[in-house]
């Protein structure tokens, strides 16, 4: 059988907004007065940034590489979880091509922080900026998303065989 040299990988988080916690998001913390619930940073981009790289890779998704009843995640960094996801795609001959994401957040406001998340994908992705997006969105003041008790993200990412 002749298998195709791309791979095309989906990715989606969704975390409760709480008092309490530190928000995280693409592995930048972001000064705001609440934060994600969960397990681990409650990262919800780089959560859906794994779940698209397992995914391309035929890898399953991030709580079957990374069960949340492990102590062992409790409060750990996300991009820790990432690196490592990325690494076996890696060993299994896989490169990673581009990456686009979307964040929807009511508030805060995400311009500012918009370029800065981008420059740490790329450094956690290794490639150029111009290989790596980051897009925001409001919740349109409706939903979830829009009464300020979530935040969600969307991932998609191509990978390539690797050259030999
Ligand atoms: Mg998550």
């Amino acid at each position: 059988m002749d298998v195709p040299d791309f791979r095309i990988g989906l990715g989606h988080d969704t975390h409760r907004l709480v008092a309490g916690r530190e928000l995280w998001l693409g592995g930048v913390r972001i000064e705001f007065e609440k934060g994600l619930l969960g397990h681990s940073d409650a990262d919800i981009l780089l959560h859906a940034l794994t779940d698209a790289v397992l995914g391309a890779a035929g890898l399953g998704d991030i709580g079957d590489a990374f069960p949340d009843t492990d102590p062992a995640y409790a409060g750990i960094d996300s991009s820790l979880l990432f690196a490592r996801s990325l690494e076996r795609v890696r060993e299994l001959g896989w490169t990673l091509v581009n990456v686009d994401c979307t964040i929807f957040a009511q508030r805060p406001k995400l311009v500012p922080f918009k370029l800065q998340i981008r420059q740490r994908l790329a450094e956690l992705v290794q490639l150029p900026l111009d290989c790596v997006n980051m897009k925001a969105k409001t919740g349109e003041h409706v939903g979830p998303i829009g009464r300020e008790e979530a935040m969600s993200a969307d991932a998609i990412v191509l990978l390539r065989r690797a050259v030999k």
